[in-house]
């Protein structure tokens, strides 16, 4: 039902790509992370709840269309659906059926809790084309309650030293579950643009968030070393952090369960709190969806795969150019 093709994955029977990494003539879209929804395709569709985040990215003048999840349209000869995902505001897995056959493409997804999107909810198929950003069984996220606990109290211990708390996260989901998590009554919350661009669309579905600042040189210091900023990590340059005063960054990501990785972001701290599933997550939904053939994409599929064919599914890696959680490189920040 579906092929790879050099455009991205390719539904014949219905006549549209799902994620295409090239412009088409129809893109069916996951979710709006940049590596799923690239801009130049005549037409897109994606889940109602994901219209604003992707008129974010791909600008206002895409013809965008939303249907909600669980709806049914048909293109060609196939039924198209979207079920959320739980991976950002939005995110969806597309169902789709021709003559009896189904399969669900997952995008990226995640099983724990998140307050600023739908729960990732199972979806029966045949086929099942899963991500695999943390298919290692190393993977094992801490509650987020936990982590959000952490998150305040290291923000809490930087007033007294009057250092601003600077919170690394990807711009589009992670920087506004961040922003859920935080105890608005410790201080200032202020946030950088590219994360800021998105809170209408959230606002707009109803995701309760903080009250958030601008990020500014002013601001930061108005506030005097007691505000938490929330910005992506490809902003963390010394540009628009200079004249911020004296901070103290944090990471926050999946990666940071490695310790390797967690030396290399050059954040003084690292919380492990990621928008993908983590091993159990991958297990329990792939088992969820009582697929008997499973197609991994994202990074390294290979274990994943082998683990799935070892214990009675038919499993085969899909080569995509998702790219996942990529640890984006932030700039080590200077010392103001
Ligand atoms: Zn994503
Ligand atoms: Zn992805």
């Amino acid at each position: 039902m579906l092929t790879v093709t050099e455009h991205g994955l390719y539904c014949a029977s219905g006549g549209f790509h799902i994620d295409p990494w090239r412009a088409v003539e129809r893109a069916v879209i996951t979710h709006a992370h940049s590596d799923h929804a690239r801009p130049g395709s005549r037409s897109y569709l994606c889940a109602a709840d994901g219209v604003e985040v992707l008129r974010v990215r791909l600008g206002r003048d895409a013809s965008i269309a939303g249907l909600g999840y669980g709806a049914t349209t048909r293109l060609n000869e196939v039924q198209v659906s979207f079920h959320p995902a739980g991976h950002v505001l939005g995110s969806a897995q597309i169902r789709i059926e021709c003559r009896g056959e189904v399969w669900v493409v997952s995008g990226d997804y995640k099983t724990q809790p998140d307050p600023t999107c739908a729960a990732f909810e199972p979806v029966f198929c045949h086929t099942f084309v899963t991500e695999s950003t943390f298919g290692l069984p190393v993977y094992r996220w801490p509650e987020p309650a936990s982590v959000f606990a952490e998150i305040n109290h290291w923000w809490r211990s930087n007033q007294p030293r009057a250092r601003t708390s600077v919170l690394f996260g990807y711009s589009l989901g992670k920087a506004q579950r961040l922003l859920a998590g935080l105890d608005a009554s410790i201080g200032p919350i202020l946030a950088h643009r590219a994360v800021r661009e998105f809170l209408p669309a959230y606002a707009a579905a109803g995701i309760r968030l903080p009250a958030v600042q601008p990020a500014t040189p002013e601001s930061i210091r108005a506030a005097g070393g007691r505000a938490i900023v929330v910005a992506p990590p490809a902003a963390g340059n010394p540009a628009w952090l200079d004249g911020s005063g004296e901070f103290a960054t944090a990471f926050a990501s999946g990666w940071m369960l490695l310790r390797g990785m967690r030396r290399s972001r050059g954040a003084d701290r690292a919380f492990a709190l990621s928008d993908h599933a983590d091993w159990p997550g991958l297990v329990s939904a792939i088992r969820a969806t009582g697929a008997s053939r499973v197609l991994v994409t994202h990074g390294a599929s290979a274990p994943l795969v082998r683990w799935l064919n070892e214990h009675g599914w038919q499993a085969e890696a899909l080569a995509t150019r998702f790219v996942g959680e990529i640890p984006e490189e932030p700039e080590t920040p200077h010392r103001g």
